[in-house]
């Protein structure tokens, strides 16, 4: 074998991927001292109960391998959950596994599903993890682009998500509500994909992370492809702790299906991490079962701080599309000058002292993002307050 310092030993696979948009752009904030509203992670803690939880765990000895497939305690709760919000029943015991995060669960769903050259259906701009795990599997990325429409909302053209089927289509990768859009996919485009994957025979990976984060104005509410005729038995459905409980360096999904879906998974699963978060499993299981005040407190609250930004965004000029859902927003930049997103962001902490994310790579046809940015509201109202104070220098 031969190796050399002066060739990339990366895989070639691996090669169009670079490091991170949100790596570049909160090192960016640093230097600049800027706002940071590109990455979307929360600001303040999650439920002190569960916090709480956690620390018993960690000192009461919780800390070595758990279950391959997740402690029997969190595997329950995240059945009862389901059950509890969307009449979902799964048996813990076989249909729902733990993961490391929602990013795991994605991974490893479509490296035990996908031959290389199978072909998986995805919606963009997308999660930046989905393009890599399908690399990695030597599968094909088949995108449907989302643009905005004249609602304000984000559309896909239905005859293009028709097109992006054929006889390799090995699954559909859904993540509603959908980051970075704030979309919430309706009952009928929900209906289609359903169909679609009936007619083709495909399964269905759904990636539902901010399923506790859909606004009251939005135009339906959350409902998982799973919930669908025909649907339950060919998805597996993605869910995490990070988003819904403001502890995204937690790392605790799960992923939940047909017996022989969640085992094929938890096969590959088994040799990516084995297990992780042993002490975090029993506190995860706690904040799962905090009563309904919980999750409509946590909705309403990042539903102010959504109208707080939006309407800041919106006195400094952007065009701010509907944010139906999510930690997130966008806008379109033409009406401040803008015709590049990459450009318009790595200025704007000098112009202003706020850093957002360009929504261009997040697609492969980059040309369909260009002229849109990300913003995140996940963020304590009183940096909301400076960061929209800032964004108004870009007006004068
Ligand atoms: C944040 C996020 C994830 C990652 O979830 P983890 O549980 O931190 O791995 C996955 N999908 C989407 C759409 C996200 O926004």
């Amino acid at each position: 074998m031969t190796t050399s310092t002066d060739v990339d030993p990366l895989v070639a696979r691996m090669r169009p991927f670079g490091t991170t948009i949100f790596a570049e752009m909160s090192a960016l904030a640093v230097r600049t001292g800027a706002v940071n509203l590109g990455q979307g992670f929360p600001d303040t803690d999650g439920p002190p109960e569960m916090l709480a939880a956690a620390a018993e765990a960690l000192r009461g000895g919780q800390n070595q391998y758990p279950p391959g497939p997740g402690i029997p305690a969190l595997r329950a709760a995240v059945a009862a959950h389901q059950r509890r919000f969307h009449d979902l029943a799964y048996d813990p015991d076989g249909e729902i596994v733990i993961t490391a995060g929602a990013t795991e669960a994605v991974a490893a769903s479509i490296l035990a599903l996908c031959e290389p050259g199978d072909e998986v259906v995805c919606f963009e701009p997308y999660y930046d993890s989905y393009a890599a795990s399908i690399a990695l599997a030597g599968a094909v990325r088949r995108p449907v682009t989302l643009r905005p429409a004249a609602n304000g909302r984000y559309a896909f053209d239905p005859a293009a998500l028709r097109a992006a089927f054929g006889p390799r289509t090995r699954l559909v990768l859904l993540n509603s509500p959908h980051n970075p859009t704030g979309k919430v996919f309706t009952p009928a485009e929900l209906a289609l994909v359903a169909e679609l994957c009936q007619e083709y025979g495909t399964y269905a990976v759904t990636d539902e992370v901010y399923e506790h984060l859909v606004f009251t104005d939005a135009s339906s509410p959350h409902v998982s492809l799973a919930a669908l005729p025909g649907m339950r038995e060919r998805t597996l459905r993605i869910s995490s702790a990070g988003k819904t409980f403001s502890c995204t360096g937690w790392k605790v999904g799960w992923a939940s299906g047909p017996a022989a879906l969640v085992s094929a998974m938890l096969r590959v699963k088994q040799f990516l991490t084995y297990v992780n978060a042993a002490p975090l499993q029993p506190a995860v299981a706690v904040a799962l079962a905090l009563p309904d005040a919980y999750y409509t407190g946590f909705r309403d609250s990042l539903q102010q701080r959504r109208d707080q930004l939006v309407g800041g965004l919106t006195d400094a000029g952007f065009e701010v599309l509907d944010s139906e859902g999510t930690y997130f927003v966008t806008a379109d930049i033409t009406a401040l000058g803008g015709s590049d997103g990459v450009e318009f962001c790595r200025s704007l902490p000098e112009r202003c002292g706020v850093v957002a994310v360009p929504t261009q790579v997040f697609y492969d046809d980059a040309e369909a993002g260009r002229r849109l940015v990300r913003f995140a509201f996940c963020k304590r109202p009183e940096v909301l307050t400076e960061a929209v104070t800032r964004l108004r220098a870009l007006t004068r």
